[in-house]
């Protein structure tokens, strides 16, 4: 009977191109999750190809954040990922350019928890185009590695219940009722009301996702068992905020020059936002309490920064005494911040030409509303090199932390007056 034996092998073939194929599914993507952002130009299903834009309203910050999960992978295909930035736009109506939402590398990822970066994608007009083999059924692409409400619960909740000196609070509730975790690392003792207190914030820019990650760095360092840390706790306090502008994080937007202004230009009396409000009042009262003497802000800049680099007091808000500790504070960063990612010269600073609310800039705030000892910075941390992953991020914020506790083995309330 060779003709049923035939068609057995015929059975048998198609059985097996059935199985080969039971993985690769329609791509599907999705962006229905805390911090997604996407709108789905076109899925080609026989290329392997997905286009999507940024999704961000420009009436919460510039639209530059993108985030998306991509299912229906066949383990092991490759895919092609481009992200149409040509219509981006300010919440002014005018065009923001594209290499915002653009890097060299996208974040890839097959489990939302461990982050890598694509290989440099090609770039054409507005759009770039990366493509990536994927090893899993899933995956989710992201302008940067994300770092959501949900994973700055997790680290204020685990470093408080593993370091009993680390106590999680609740900074604020948001205008939309989220809660803003916070932490803050306090040894009980006789000098309890005497000790230095440092405050460090991250994302008063939703979209600039990379300063999470590098105060994860900071607060992982400062807990742990390195002696520098060690003793830095000794003498210090830490006050740490994982994300400011929760709202815009969870909601994929971009924050950055929202309506009516964005975090870091909201440090006024009358604050607009409720995490700048609280952590105002909390930097007021420490200011009070003649303990603060160190406010770092954390961000990301532009596409073109190789390097990370401080934005520094403008010549309006700096008086000689303030120069000189903030000088003594880059000095010791420096020592600490070589590689991967090293410390740039420069030191750009954001005074009156720099932006018609300047003076409500935070670091700006804080040195006007503090006493001359206290150094208020911007760590600017660039986003678009191939150390601008978990790891390179983190890497900054430990020599950040190793930079804070050389600085500080002098107590600058104590420091002499400048010659
Ligand atoms: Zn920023």
């Amino acid at each position: 009977m060779p003709g049923r034996r035939v068609s057995m092998i015929g059975l048998m073939l198609s059985v097996i191109v059935a199985v080969q194929n039971a993985g690769a599914g329609e791509l599907v993507v999705s962006s229905a999750f805390e911090g997604g952002s996407a709108e789905v130009v076109e899925i080609d299903q026989a290329k392997r190809s997905i286009q999507i834009r940024p999704a961000g309203d420009p009436q919460f910050g510039w639209p530059c954040w993108w985030y998306f999960q991509v299912s229906g992978v066949q383990p092991g295909e490759t895919i092609s990922v481009t992200v149409d930035a040509s219509q981006l736009k300010q919440a002014n109506g005018q065009k923001l350019a594209s290499n915002w939402a653009l890097p060299e590398r996208a974040a890839f990822s097959t489990d939302q928890k461990y982050w890598l970066q694509t290989s440099a994608g090609v770039k054409a007009d507005d759009t770039c185009l990366w493509t990536m083999k994927v090893d899993a059924e899933q995956a989710w692409f992201a302008w940067g590695p994300p770092f959501v409400p949900a994973d700055a619960k997790q680290l204020v909740d685990r470093l408080s219940r593993e370091h009993a000196d680390v106590t999680a609070f609740e900074l604020c509730k948001t205008r939309a009722g989220r809660v803003v975790p916070a932490l803050v690392v306090g040894q009980s003792g006789s000098d309890a009301d005497s000790r230095m207190v440092i405050w460090v914030q991250a994302r008063q820019h939703a979209w600039e996702s990379g300063g999470s990650w590098v105060g994860r760095g900071f607060i992982e360092w400062a807990v742990s068992d390195e002696p520098q840390a060690v003793a830095l706790r000794k003498i210090a306090d830490i006050y740490f905020v994982p994300i400011m502008d929760i709202d815009n994080v969870a909601t994929g937007n971009g924050g950055k020059n929202q309506v009516p202004h964005d975090h870091n230009r909201d440090w006024s009396e009358t604050p607009e936002w409720n995490s700048v409000k609280m952590a105002m009042r909390f930097i007021k009262e420490l200011e009070r309490q003649n303990r603060l003497v160190l406010f770092v802000d954390l961000h990301n800049p532009g596409s073109n920064s190789p390097r990370p680099f401080f934005y520094v007091s403008p010549p309006e808000l700096a008086t000689k005494k303030r120069k000189q500790l903030q000088d003594a504070f880059i000095a010791a960063c420096r020592l600490e911040m070589k590689t991967p990612l090293k410390l740039d010269q420069s030191t750009p600073s954001t005074g009156p030409g720099y932006d018609q609310r300047w003076k409500e800039i935070s670091s700006n705030w804080v040195r006007s509303a503090t006493r001359e000892y206290v150094v208020g910075i911007t760590l600017e941390t660039c986003w678009n090199t191939p150390h601008s992953n978990p790891a390179g991020y983190m890497a900054v914020g430990q020599q950040l932390g190793r930079g804070i506790a050389r600085y500080l083995e002098q107590d600058p309330r104590s420091s002499p007056a400048p010659d």
